[in-house]
């Protein structure tokens, strides 16, 4: 097979995703002929807030929940803030001010916490196991009579490994807390339902499942308070005040309904395990971090032993193939991931990690050009960098 080096392969999915056409046709319907105001109580403004009515429909028949339990909003920060702020404030004359979370939550969640911290809530991370995962025991140990929330993601962001967030809602219920979930990573990739799942709140992210950008919900269980982070118009039932984003919550709402229509995730499945093993056979010192079989099935997070992975997401990027690193650039440093770092992984592995996250558009064709590509990169950095001997090629899926 003749393959063109100049191929593009986006395999960075977890960060953003493509729009699917047919988002993209109801936007730009909305956008020419829709411009109504919804909250107006003409005809535009009746046809604009149908169209909310109709996009909150889907994402609430996305997640098994009730339409009037979907509150828009900006995405999924701004849906995870409403969650965590809006249900501390809520429990304030409930005298209930201790917060937990996961040690290995996407900033939104941690910088908040970190705020609330800050200010007159203590603040609680929880521990993982070396695969990433939240044991309910973990939560047992720090749970108390105070607590007013548990936030645990449904799948992480880098590793894509998926916690039990049943069981460690019911630890939550059991000491009347409530429990919210970061399910940014996991809609529209494993079928999310919440009753199944039993929390009471959970966010999700439109650009993370086909839909634009800047636009999300929280959905907030039929009962529970929240204290709105922004005030203004009464939008959203009093929950979050603005003008609505009809463009972005129509395209929203269609993302959620091509999400529901798609019949599991074998196909990406199998891709993901082909550019895995092709990886770890092929590229000697190579390993998977995270659990290998909970986990979403578009995410791969390998580490590549002596070589720097920001190098190496560059000299990738050369070839026209688009990864990611675990590690966030904050002021000029590389801060080794807090997500591998929380699992007991070596500054030095957590460094060398590659998210590679696979979805709409990816084909066999490309994987097999990645795995083509992969071994020669990676000798090329080791050799300028003096690293390049001593590798057998057992490579392995163990972590450590
Ligand atoms: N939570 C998780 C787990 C994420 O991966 C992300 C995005 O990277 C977010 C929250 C933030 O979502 P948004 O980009 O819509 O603000």
């Amino acid at each position: 097979m003749v393959r063109s080096k100049s191929m593009r392969i986006y395999l960075d999915h977890n960060a953003t995703t493509p729009v699917d056409p047919a988002v993209a046709t109801a936007i730009t319907g909305i956008l020419t002929d829709q411009f109504g105001n919804a909250s107006s109580v003409h005809s535009y403004g009746q046809s604009a807030k149908a169209a909310v009515d109709d996009a909150r429909a889907a994402v609430a028949a996305l997640l098994g929940a009730n339409p009037k339990e979907i509150v828009f909003t900006g995405g999924g920060t701004e849906s995870d803030n409403l969650a965590l702020r809006g249900v501390a404030e809520a429990l304030v004359p409930a005298k209930r001010r201790h917060l937990i979370a996961s040690s290995i939550e996407h900033e939104a969640v941690l910088h908040t916490l970190k705020a609330l911290g800050k200010r007159d809530w203590t603040v609680t991370l929880l521990p993982v196991d070396e695969s990433g995962v939240v044991t309910p025991a973990a939560l047992e140990e720090v749970i108390r009579d105070d607590t007013a929330l548990v936030s645990v993601m449904h799948a992480n962001n880098e590793i894509g490994t998926i916690q039990p967030v049943a069981e460690l809602a019911a630890i939550a219920h059991r000491h009347g807390a409530l429990f919210h979930t970061d399910a940014v990573q996991s809609v529209g990739k494993l079928n999310v339902d919440v009753a199944s799942l039993d929390v009471d709140l959970l966010a999700l992210s439109a650009h993370k499942f086909n839909g634009p950008k800047g636009v999300g919900a929280l959905w907030v269980r039929r009962g529970v308070r929240l204290v709105p982070t922004a005030t203004g118009g009464r939008q959203e039932r009093n929950r979050r005040a603005g003008t609505e984003n009809v463009p972005g919550i129509v395209g929203l709402g269609m993302a959620a309904q091509v999400a529901r229509a798609k019949t599991g995730q074998t196909e990406i499945g199998s891709l993901r395990d082909r550019l895995e093993s092709g990886i770890l056979h092929t590229v000697p010192g190579t390993l998977v971090n995270g659990d290998p079989t909970q986990r979403v099935a578009n995410t791969t997070n390998i580490s590549f032993d002596r070589v720097e992975a920001e190098t190496l997401l560059i000299a990738l990027d050369l070839e026209g193939i688009a990864v990611s690193t675990g590690s966030a650039c904050s002021s000029g440093t590389l801060e080794p991931s807090h997500v591998l770092r929380a699992m007991g992984y070596s500054p030095h592995r957590a460094q060398n990690s590659i998210r590679f996250s696979l979805g709409l558009g990816n084909t066999m064709e490309q994987i097999e050009r990645v795995i083509e590509v992969l071994p020669g990169v990676v000798e090329k950095l080791r050799r300028i960098s003096g690293t390049s001997s001593g590798f057998s090629r057992a490579s392995s899926v163990a972590g450590g």
